[in-house]
Protein backbone atom coordinates (compact mmCIF):
# COMPACT_ATOMS: atom_id res chain seq x y z
CA UNK A 1 0.00 0.00 0.00
CA UNK A 2 2.76 2.44 0.91
CA UNK A 3 4.49 1.94 -2.41
CA UNK A 4 1.21 2.37 -4.23
CA UNK A 5 0.51 5.65 -2.45
CA UNK A 6 3.94 6.97 -3.27
CA UNK A 7 3.71 6.01 -6.93
CA UNK A 8 0.24 7.48 -7.11
CA UNK A 9 1.58 10.76 -5.73
CA UNK A 10 4.33 10.75 -8.37
CA UNK A 11 1.81 10.25 -11.13
CA UNK A 12 -0.41 12.99 -9.77
CA UNK A 13 2.38 15.56 -9.43
CA UNK A 14 2.47 18.38 -11.97
CA UNK A 15 5.77 17.22 -13.45
CA UNK A 16 5.32 13.51 -13.01
CA UNK A 17 4.68 11.25 -15.97
CA UNK A 18 1.00 10.86 -16.82
CA UNK A 19 0.71 7.59 -18.64
CA UNK A 20 -1.80 7.26 -21.43
CA UNK A 21 -3.69 4.07 -20.71
CA UNK A 22 -5.79 2.19 -23.23
CA UNK A 23 -8.79 0.59 -21.55
CA UNK A 24 -10.35 -2.14 -23.69
CA UNK A 25 -14.00 -2.84 -23.02
CA UNK A 26 -14.51 0.84 -22.16
CA UNK A 27 -18.12 0.85 -23.38
CA UNK A 28 -18.70 -1.94 -20.87
CA UNK A 29 -19.65 -1.68 -17.23
CA UNK A 30 -16.28 -2.02 -15.48
CA UNK A 31 -14.43 -0.37 -18.38
CA UNK A 32 -16.41 2.85 -18.15
CA UNK A 33 -15.80 3.17 -14.40
CA UNK A 34 -12.11 2.35 -14.85
CA UNK A 35 -11.70 5.17 -17.40
CA UNK A 36 -13.42 7.64 -15.06
CA UNK A 37 -11.17 6.62 -12.15
CA UNK A 38 -7.98 6.96 -14.24
CA UNK A 39 -9.02 10.40 -15.39
CA UNK A 40 -9.69 11.44 -11.80
CA UNK A 41 -6.09 10.72 -10.76
CA UNK A 42 -4.64 12.65 -13.67
CA UNK A 43 -3.92 9.91 -16.18
CA UNK A 44 -5.11 9.92 -19.77
CA UNK A 45 -7.43 6.99 -20.42
CA UNK A 46 -8.33 6.10 -24.01
CA UNK A 47 -11.41 3.91 -24.32
CA UNK A 48 -11.43 1.09 -26.87
CA UNK A 49 -14.45 -1.15 -27.52
CA UNK A 50 -16.16 -2.83 -30.47
CA UNK A 51 -19.59 -2.07 -28.91
CA UNK A 52 -21.06 -5.50 -29.58
CA UNK A 53 -24.76 -6.25 -29.09
CA UNK A 54 -24.57 -8.91 -26.38
CA UNK A 55 -26.84 -6.51 -24.50
CA UNK A 56 -28.37 -3.10 -25.26
CA UNK A 57 -26.07 -0.98 -27.43
CA UNK A 58 -28.09 2.04 -26.23
CA UNK A 59 -26.78 1.38 -22.73
CA UNK A 60 -23.23 1.17 -24.11
CA UNK A 61 -23.78 4.43 -26.00
CA UNK A 62 -24.89 6.08 -22.76
CA UNK A 63 -21.63 4.96 -21.14
CA UNK A 64 -19.62 6.31 -24.10
CA UNK A 65 -21.51 9.60 -23.74
CA UNK A 66 -20.47 9.70 -20.08
CA UNK A 67 -16.83 9.15 -21.07
CA UNK A 68 -17.03 12.01 -23.55
CA UNK A 69 -18.70 14.31 -20.99
CA UNK A 70 -15.66 13.68 -18.82
CA UNK A 71 -13.24 14.54 -21.62
CA UNK A 72 -12.23 10.93 -22.29
CA UNK A 73 -11.57 9.85 -25.86
CA UNK A 74 -13.20 6.74 -27.19
CA UNK A 75 -12.13 4.62 -30.17
CA UNK A 76 -14.46 2.03 -31.68
CA UNK A 77 -12.43 -1.04 -32.50
CA UNK A 78 -12.06 -4.79 -32.11
CA UNK A 79 -9.24 -6.17 -29.97
CA UNK A 80 -8.72 -8.87 -32.63
CA UNK A 81 -8.05 -6.10 -35.19
CA UNK A 82 -4.28 -5.69 -34.82
CA UNK A 83 -4.14 -2.88 -37.40
CA UNK A 84 -6.65 -0.81 -35.46
CA UNK A 85 -4.91 -1.59 -32.17
CA UNK A 86 -1.54 -0.41 -33.48
CA UNK A 87 -3.04 2.69 -35.06
CA UNK A 88 -4.76 3.62 -31.78
CA UNK A 89 -1.64 2.97 -29.71
CA UNK A 90 0.48 5.14 -31.99
CA UNK A 91 -2.08 7.95 -32.53
CA UNK A 92 -2.58 8.38 -28.80
CA UNK A 93 0.94 7.51 -27.66
CA UNK A 94 -0.42 4.81 -25.40
CA UNK A 95 2.07 3.38 -22.92
CA UNK A 96 -0.06 1.05 -20.78
CA UNK A 97 -3.03 -1.28 -21.32
CA UNK A 98 -5.86 -2.43 -19.07
CA UNK A 99 -7.69 -5.19 -20.90
CA UNK A 100 -11.31 -5.60 -19.83
CA UNK A 101 -12.94 -6.40 -23.19
CA UNK A 102 -14.43 -9.87 -23.25
CA UNK A 103 -17.50 -11.87 -23.95
CA UNK A 104 -18.84 -11.99 -20.41
CA UNK A 105 -21.68 -14.07 -18.96
CA UNK A 106 -21.72 -17.67 -17.82
CA UNK A 107 -25.13 -18.71 -19.16
CA UNK A 108 -24.65 -17.28 -22.66
CA UNK A 109 -21.50 -19.40 -23.03
CA UNK A 110 -23.61 -22.57 -23.01
CA UNK A 111 -25.13 -21.69 -26.40
CA UNK A 112 -22.51 -19.37 -27.93
CA UNK A 113 -19.17 -21.08 -27.34
CA UNK A 114 -17.37 -19.50 -30.31
CA UNK A 115 -18.02 -15.95 -29.07
CA UNK A 116 -15.95 -16.90 -26.04
CA UNK A 117 -13.03 -18.56 -27.78
CA UNK A 118 -12.79 -15.67 -30.25
CA UNK A 119 -13.20 -12.67 -27.95
CA UNK A 120 -11.59 -14.09 -24.82
CA UNK A 121 -8.77 -16.22 -26.21
CA UNK A 122 -7.97 -15.17 -29.81
CA UNK A 123 -8.20 -11.44 -29.07
CA UNK A 124 -6.14 -11.91 -25.90
CA UNK A 125 -3.31 -13.40 -27.95
CA UNK A 126 -3.56 -10.70 -30.64
CA UNK A 127 -3.28 -8.08 -27.92
CA UNK A 128 -0.26 -9.74 -26.29
CA UNK A 129 1.47 -10.10 -29.67
CA UNK A 130 0.91 -6.38 -30.25
CA UNK A 131 2.27 -5.52 -26.80
CA UNK A 132 5.43 -7.54 -27.46
CA UNK A 133 5.89 -6.14 -30.97
CA UNK A 134 5.57 -2.53 -29.78
CA UNK A 135 7.53 -3.13 -26.57
CA UNK A 136 4.73 -1.83 -24.33
CA UNK A 137 5.54 -4.45 -21.71
CA UNK A 138 8.69 -2.50 -20.89
CA UNK A 139 6.56 0.30 -19.39
CA UNK A 140 5.00 -1.78 -16.62
CA UNK A 141 2.53 -4.54 -16.00
CA UNK A 142 -0.21 -5.56 -18.43
CA UNK A 143 -3.45 -5.62 -16.42
CA UNK A 144 -6.39 -7.80 -17.49
CA UNK A 145 -9.69 -9.12 -16.17
CA UNK A 146 -10.01 -12.75 -15.18
CA UNK A 147 -12.96 -14.02 -13.16
CA UNK A 148 -13.99 -15.76 -9.95
CA UNK A 149 -15.52 -18.40 -12.23
CA UNK A 150 -12.05 -19.98 -12.62
CA UNK A 151 -12.59 -21.49 -9.14
CA UNK A 152 -15.45 -23.55 -10.59
CA UNK A 153 -16.86 -26.04 -8.14
CA UNK A 154 -14.11 -25.45 -5.62
CA UNK A 155 -15.36 -26.79 -2.28
CA UNK A 156 -12.86 -24.98 -0.08
CA UNK A 157 -13.85 -21.42 0.84
CA UNK A 158 -12.77 -18.68 0.84
CA UNK A 159 -11.14 -19.04 -2.58
CA UNK A 160 -7.42 -18.41 -2.54
CA UNK A 161 -5.20 -17.66 -5.50
CA UNK A 162 -3.08 -20.70 -4.66
CA UNK A 163 -6.06 -23.11 -4.89
CA UNK A 164 -5.82 -25.86 -7.48
CA UNK A 165 -8.18 -25.16 -10.34
CA UNK A 166 -9.37 -28.15 -12.23
CA UNK A 167 -13.13 -28.06 -12.34
CA UNK A 168 -14.50 -25.26 -14.57
CA UNK A 169 -18.30 -25.20 -14.70
CA UNK A 170 -18.61 -23.24 -17.95
CA UNK A 171 -16.75 -22.41 -21.13
CA UNK A 172 -16.61 -18.81 -19.93
CA UNK A 173 -14.57 -20.03 -16.96
CA UNK A 174 -12.28 -22.11 -19.19
CA UNK A 175 -11.53 -19.14 -21.45
CA UNK A 176 -10.63 -16.95 -18.46
CA UNK A 177 -8.41 -19.67 -17.00
CA UNK A 178 -6.80 -20.04 -20.43
CA UNK A 179 -5.99 -16.32 -20.42
CA UNK A 180 -4.21 -16.77 -17.11
CA UNK A 181 -2.07 -19.55 -18.58
CA UNK A 182 -1.39 -17.48 -21.71
CA UNK A 183 -0.33 -14.62 -19.43
CA UNK A 184 2.21 -16.92 -17.80
CA UNK A 185 3.37 -18.14 -21.22
CA UNK A 186 4.07 -14.60 -22.46
CA UNK A 187 6.13 -13.97 -19.37
CA UNK A 188 8.14 -17.14 -19.93
CA UNK A 189 8.68 -16.38 -23.63
CA UNK A 190 8.76 -12.58 -23.83
CA UNK A 191 9.06 -11.30 -20.28
CA UNK A 192 5.59 -9.73 -20.36
CA UNK A 193 4.74 -9.00 -16.75
CA UNK A 194 1.01 -9.14 -16.06
CA UNK A 195 -1.67 -9.02 -13.41
CA UNK A 196 -4.83 -11.06 -13.92
CA UNK A 197 -7.62 -9.80 -11.69
CA UNK A 198 -10.25 -12.32 -10.68
CA UNK A 199 -13.35 -10.17 -10.33
CA UNK A 200 -16.18 -11.43 -8.12
CA UNK A 201 -19.74 -10.48 -9.24
CA UNK A 202 -19.35 -6.76 -9.84
CA UNK A 203 -22.42 -4.55 -9.38
CA UNK A 204 -23.30 -0.85 -9.29
CA UNK A 205 -24.66 1.98 -11.44
CA UNK A 206 -24.45 1.36 -15.21
CA UNK A 207 -24.28 -2.37 -14.41
CA UNK A 208 -25.03 -5.19 -16.81
CA UNK A 209 -28.60 -6.15 -17.82
CA UNK A 210 -27.70 -9.87 -17.74
CA UNK A 211 -26.79 -9.83 -14.05
CA UNK A 212 -28.87 -10.43 -10.92
CA UNK A 213 -29.20 -6.85 -9.54
CA UNK A 214 -30.51 -5.68 -12.91
CA UNK A 215 -32.75 -8.64 -13.66
CA UNK A 216 -34.34 -8.55 -10.19
CA UNK A 217 -34.92 -4.78 -10.32
CA UNK A 218 -36.35 -4.98 -13.82
CA UNK A 219 -38.70 -7.84 -13.02
CA UNK A 220 -39.90 -6.44 -9.73
CA UNK A 221 -40.63 -3.05 -11.30
CA UNK A 222 -42.44 -4.71 -14.21
CA UNK A 223 -44.36 -7.04 -11.89
CA UNK A 224 -42.87 -10.10 -13.59
CA UNK A 225 -41.80 -13.32 -11.86
CA UNK A 226 -38.14 -13.71 -10.96
CA UNK A 227 -36.41 -17.08 -11.19
CA UNK A 228 -34.59 -17.81 -7.95
CA UNK A 229 -31.94 -20.37 -8.83
CA UNK A 230 -30.75 -23.06 -6.44
CA UNK A 231 -33.83 -22.25 -4.32
CA UNK A 232 -32.14 -19.06 -3.11
CA UNK A 233 -29.36 -20.93 -1.33
CA UNK A 234 -26.42 -19.93 -3.57
CA UNK A 235 -23.94 -17.44 -2.19
CA UNK A 236 -22.29 -14.69 -4.21
CA UNK A 237 -19.49 -12.37 -3.21
CA UNK A 238 -21.06 -9.20 -4.66
CA UNK A 239 -18.43 -6.50 -5.08
CA UNK A 240 -19.21 -2.83 -5.63
CA UNK A 241 -17.80 -1.43 -8.85
CA UNK A 242 -15.97 1.48 -7.18
CA UNK A 243 -14.14 -0.98 -4.93
CA UNK A 244 -13.19 -3.16 -7.91
CA UNK A 245 -11.94 -0.17 -9.87
CA UNK A 246 -9.67 0.86 -7.01
CA UNK A 247 -7.98 -2.54 -7.32
CA UNK A 248 -7.77 -2.26 -11.11
CA UNK A 249 -6.14 1.17 -11.05
CA UNK A 250 -3.69 0.26 -8.26
CA UNK A 251 -2.56 -2.75 -10.33
CA UNK A 252 -0.87 -0.34 -12.73
CA UNK A 253 1.59 0.59 -9.98
CA UNK A 254 2.75 -2.89 -9.01
CA UNK A 255 6.44 -3.29 -9.79
CA UNK A 256 6.94 -5.69 -12.73
CA UNK A 257 8.00 -9.27 -12.03
CA UNK A 258 6.43 -12.74 -12.14
CA UNK A 259 2.82 -12.71 -13.40
CA UNK A 260 0.32 -12.36 -10.58
CA UNK A 261 -3.29 -13.52 -10.23
CA UNK A 262 -5.27 -11.59 -7.66
CA UNK A 263 -8.81 -11.94 -6.30
CA UNK A 264 -10.85 -8.75 -6.34
CA UNK A 265 -13.91 -9.58 -4.29
CA UNK A 266 -15.70 -8.26 -1.27
CA UNK A 267 -14.87 -11.14 1.06
CA UNK A 268 -18.46 -11.26 2.38
CA UNK A 269 -20.69 -13.56 0.34
CA UNK A 270 -24.44 -12.94 0.43
CA UNK A 271 -27.09 -15.67 0.32
CA UNK A 272 -29.23 -15.21 -2.81
CA UNK A 273 -32.52 -15.17 -0.86
CA UNK A 274 -31.18 -12.30 1.29
CA UNK A 275 -30.01 -10.52 -1.80
CA UNK A 276 -33.50 -10.70 -3.29
CA UNK A 277 -34.89 -9.21 -0.07
CA UNK A 278 -32.45 -6.30 -0.28
CA UNK A 279 -33.51 -5.50 -3.83
CA UNK A 280 -37.20 -5.79 -2.85
CA UNK A 281 -36.63 -3.36 0.00
CA UNK A 282 -34.98 -0.79 -2.25
CA UNK A 283 -37.46 -1.12 -5.09
CA UNK A 284 -40.28 -0.87 -2.58
CA UNK A 285 -42.32 -3.97 -3.20
CA UNK A 286 -42.14 -7.73 -3.14
CA UNK A 287 -41.07 -9.89 -6.03
CA UNK A 288 -43.13 -12.68 -7.51
CA UNK A 289 -40.73 -15.59 -7.15
CA UNK A 290 -40.30 -18.95 -8.76
CA UNK A 291 -37.82 -21.09 -6.86
CA UNK A 292 -35.95 -23.50 -9.12
CA UNK A 293 -32.84 -25.70 -9.02
CA UNK A 294 -29.26 -24.98 -9.94
CA UNK A 295 -28.64 -24.04 -13.55
CA UNK A 296 -26.05 -25.59 -15.82
CA UNK A 297 -22.82 -23.60 -15.66
CA UNK A 298 -23.63 -22.18 -12.22
CA UNK A 299 -21.67 -22.78 -9.01
CA UNK A 300 -23.17 -22.84 -5.49
CA UNK A 301 -20.78 -20.34 -3.93
CA UNK A 302 -18.23 -17.64 -4.69
CA UNK A 303 -16.21 -16.24 -1.83
CA UNK A 304 -12.95 -14.33 -2.20
CA UNK A 305 -10.01 -14.36 0.13
CA UNK A 306 -8.73 -10.82 -0.51
CA UNK A 307 -5.56 -10.97 1.60
CA UNK A 308 -3.33 -10.84 -1.47
CA UNK A 309 -5.18 -7.86 -2.98
CA UNK A 310 -4.91 -6.00 0.32
CA UNK A 311 -1.19 -6.69 0.49
CA UNK A 312 -0.21 -6.09 -3.15
CA UNK A 313 -2.72 -3.44 -4.20
CA UNK A 314 -3.71 -1.67 -1.01
CA UNK A 315 -7.19 -2.88 -1.95
CA UNK A 316 -9.82 -2.13 0.67
CA UNK A 317 -13.43 -2.79 -0.38
CA UNK A 318 -15.69 -0.90 1.99
CA UNK A 319 -19.10 -0.54 0.36
CA UNK A 320 -21.76 -2.42 2.36
CA UNK A 321 -24.16 -4.41 0.18
CA UNK A 322 -27.12 -2.34 1.48
CA UNK A 323 -25.57 0.90 0.27
CA UNK A 324 -24.41 -0.61 -3.02
CA UNK A 325 -27.87 -1.95 -3.84
CA UNK A 326 -29.48 1.35 -2.85
CA UNK A 327 -27.11 3.20 -5.21
CA UNK A 328 -27.80 0.74 -8.01
CA UNK A 329 -31.58 0.96 -7.69
CA UNK A 330 -31.41 4.77 -7.53
CA UNK A 331 -29.39 4.83 -10.75
CA UNK A 332 -31.74 2.28 -12.33
CA UNK A 333 -34.72 4.56 -11.68
CA UNK A 334 -33.01 7.84 -12.59
CA UNK A 335 -31.61 6.43 -15.84
CA UNK A 336 -34.98 4.89 -16.67
CA UNK A 337 -33.00 1.70 -17.21
CA UNK A 338 -36.08 -0.30 -18.18
CA UNK A 339 -35.52 1.18 -21.66
CA UNK A 340 -32.40 -1.02 -21.94
CA UNK A 341 -34.21 -4.27 -21.16
CA UNK A 342 -32.21 -7.39 -21.89
CA UNK A 343 -35.12 -8.61 -23.99
CA UNK A 344 -35.16 -5.46 -26.13
CA UNK A 345 -31.77 -5.73 -27.85
CA UNK A 346 -31.44 -2.95 -30.41
CA UNK A 347 -29.65 -4.85 -33.13
P1 LIG B 1 -19.30 -5.84 -20.31
O1 LIG B 1 -19.92 -6.86 -21.20
O2 LIG B 1 -20.16 -4.75 -19.78
O3 LIG B 1 -18.05 -5.16 -21.03
C1 LIG B 1 -17.22 -5.85 -21.93
C2 LIG B 1 -17.06 -4.97 -23.17
O4 LIG B 1 -16.13 -5.61 -24.04
C3 LIG B 1 -18.35 -4.80 -23.97
O5 LIG B 1 -18.70 -3.43 -24.06
C4 LIG B 1 -18.04 -5.38 -25.35
O6 LIG B 1 -18.59 -4.61 -26.41
C5 LIG B 1 -16.53 -5.34 -25.37
N1 LIG B 1 -15.94 -6.35 -26.24
C6 LIG B 1 -16.22 -7.67 -26.31
N2 LIG B 1 -15.45 -8.26 -27.23
C7 LIG B 1 -14.66 -7.29 -27.76
C8 LIG B 1 -13.65 -7.28 -28.77
N3 LIG B 1 -13.32 -8.40 -29.41
N4 LIG B 1 -13.05 -6.11 -29.05
C9 LIG B 1 -13.39 -4.96 -28.41
N5 LIG B 1 -14.34 -4.91 -27.46
C10 LIG B 1 -14.96 -6.06 -27.14
O7 LIG B 1 -18.62 -6.64 -19.09
P2 LIG B 1 -18.07 -6.12 -17.69
O8 LIG B 1 -18.99 -6.58 -16.65
O9 LIG B 1 -17.70 -4.69 -17.77
O10 LIG B 1 -16.75 -7.00 -17.57
C11 LIG B 1 -15.45 -6.49 -17.80
C12 LIG B 1 -14.45 -7.62 -17.69
O11 LIG B 1 -14.51 -8.19 -16.40
C13 LIG B 1 -14.68 -8.76 -18.66
O12 LIG B 1 -13.43 -9.27 -19.06
C14 LIG B 1 -15.42 -9.78 -17.83
O13 LIG B 1 -15.27 -11.09 -18.33
C15 LIG B 1 -14.76 -9.58 -16.49
N6 LIG B 1 -15.57 -9.97 -15.33
C16 LIG B 1 -16.71 -9.26 -15.01
C17 LIG B 1 -17.46 -9.63 -13.90
C18 LIG B 1 -18.69 -8.89 -13.47
O14 LIG B 1 -19.30 -9.28 -12.50
N7 LIG B 1 -19.09 -7.80 -14.15
C19 LIG B 1 -17.05 -10.73 -13.12
C20 LIG B 1 -15.91 -11.43 -13.47
C21 LIG B 1 -15.18 -11.02 -14.57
Amino acid sequence: PEMTQKMLADFKGPNGPKPTVMVTGAAGFVGMWTCLALKKIGMTPIGYDVVNNYYSTDLKQSRIAKLKENGIEFVKGDVCDVGKLKETISNHQITRIIHLAAQAGVRYSLDHPMEYTRNNIDCFVYLLETIVELGLHKNGRFVYASSSSVYGNNKKVPFQESDRLEDPASLYASTKRTDELIGQTYYNLHNVSSIGLRFFTVYGAYGRPDMAPWIFSEKIMSNETIQVFNHGKSRRDFTYVEDIVQGVVNSLFVVPGQPELINLGNGRPVVLADFVRLVEKEVGWEAKKNHIGMQKGDVPVTYADITKARRMLGYNPNTPIEKGIADFVTWFRDANALQYRMTKSTS
